[in-house]
């Protein structure tokens, strides 16, 4: 067994304005590093489309029709302050949740042991029907409803330590008992919620916010601490990672001074717990990481630790 990556040419064809962090040099740079004789090793796919109907389990068709609507002919177009779109846009959007989907239809089939999907848009911080924070739609979530929904799994984890609160997971799964969201993320910071009081409705989610310049060790100490015993508790069948790397030293969007052992040291974890009750099935997707080598030698981290758990 080997491990799956997915990505796809179009998610280059979303592109945005000088300015915003992030943009087609971040997946660029992944590429070139995974480009190497270390990673012959991965299963490399092309991400597919995902249809409409597979989207629509996590935001209305007027939200998704709005999005497509507003994709310009040329040019830019302007959502928020952070979030923009191009003519390439909404296909490169269907190729991220397509990427998702595809590794949780190999991983739970038995193609391939875990995956990594190298795909923008990212996703964690889009809301039923807001897009923001660069987020179209909710790549993880979608990943997560369509293993319960579609492959019929009974209890889904998704572990977020990018550096900024997913609040669009938390937003799309806050209702959903099948899942437990883990977020570890820097506050204050964008976008502001996180809180350890936001608990889902169901007890479904766990935020641990992190004080700036805290560091890897708090990281490593509070997953030991909160994070892992509530995942080995809720027995996931399936792990999926929102996978940001901007909680790196080197990255400009943020302060929580970690480096690539701490990205690597939390994917050993991760698969500590998806080897424990998931047949060590682990489906992780891009989310920020803005500092573009340390993005990529922190991807390269990720993604090393996956394939030798993977093999
Ligand atoms: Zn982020």
């Amino acid at each position: 067994m080997s491990t799956a990556f997915l990505t796809h040419p179009d998610c280059l064809a979303h592109v945005t304005p000088p300015g915003p962090p992030e943009r087609v040099a971040r997946l660029e740079a992944i590429l070139r590093r995974l480009d190497t004789p270390e990673f012959d090793g991965l299963l490399r796919v092309e991400a597919p489309l995902a249809d409409l109907a597979q989207v629509a389990r996590c935001h209305p068709r007027a939200y998704i029709d709005k999005i497509r609507a507003a994709v310009p002919a040329q040019g830019f177009a302007v959502l928020d302050a952070d979030t923009h779109l191009s003519p390439g846009s909404f296909t490169a959007a269907l190729r991220a949740v397509g990427a998702n989907l595809k590794a949780v239809d190999m991983v739970l089939g038995g193609e391939a042991a875990n995956a990594f999907a190298a795909v923008r848009p990212p996703g964690h911080h889009a809301e039923t029907e807001v897009a923001m924070g660069f987020c179209l739609f909710g790549n993880v979530s979608i990943a997560a409803r369509y293993a319960l929904d579609h492959h019929g799994l009974a209890r889904v984890a998704i572990m977020d330590f990018d550096v900024h609160h997913g609040n669009g997971t938390q937003d799309l799964l806050w209702d959903e008992p099948r899942v437990l969201f883990a977020s570890t993320h820097q506050m204050p910071l964008y976008p502001g919620t996180g809180a350890a009081e936001e608990r889902g409705a169901h007890g479904n989610v766990l935020n641990v916010p992190l004080p700036p310049m805290s560091g890897g060790a708090r990281f490593r100490a509070e997953m030991e601490r909160q994070v892992l015993p509530a995942l080995d508790a809720f027995r996931p069948e399936l792990v999926l990672i929102s996978a940001g790397f901007d909680a790196h030293a080197a990255d400009p969007l943020a302060q929580l001074q970690w480096h690539e052992a701490d990205f690597a040291w939390a994917t050993e974890r991760l698969c500590d717990i998806a080897d424990a009750h998931a047949g060590g099935k682990v489906v992780s997707t891009l989310e920020g990481g803005y500092d573009l080598d340390a993005l990529a030698e922190s991807a390269a981290a990720h993604v090393q630790v996956l394939m030798e758990r993977g093999s």
